[in-house]
């Protein structure tokens, strides 16, 4: 049973369908957010905090992609990388001091996008 008249059915499909997850584009969720992403833009930020604080201050890190313990595992490599102290608070990472350079290398290094905030 040869039939040379095979139809290519999926022929008109091309165009219509997400690259990324192979999905057609009205059912694609490739450019949605995940539900636990919140009052996040995806951008993670870097800010220095002085204002009631001692010393240095410390440095804010706003906007992580992680929530319970991943974000408390985050949270204690930067911590150690930076060789100071710290605390999460509402989602926010606190770290002892000024080291917004060192973190942003850190988090870049994650594949997120990061900036730095404020002064
Ligand atoms: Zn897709």
């Amino acid at each position: 049973m040869t039939n040379s008249n095979t139809r290519l059915v999926y022929s008109d499909e091309i165009g219509s369908t997400c690259l990324k997850c192979g999905h057609p584009l009205k059912k694609c969720q490739c450019n949605k957010q995940p539900a636990n992403a919140g009052k996040s833009d995806g951008i993670v930020r870097i800010q220095r905090e002085t204002k009631g604080r001692k010393g240095k201050g410390v440095t804010l890190v706003t906007g992580i992609p992680l929530t319970g313990d991943e974000l408390k595992s985050l949270a204690k490599t930067l911590k150690q990388k930076c060789g100071t102290g710290g605390t999460i608070k509402d989602g926010v990472i606190e770290i002892q001091g000024d080291h917004r350079d060192l973190l942003l290398n850190l988090l870049l290094d994650k594949g997120w996008r990061v900036k730095k905030a404020g002064g």
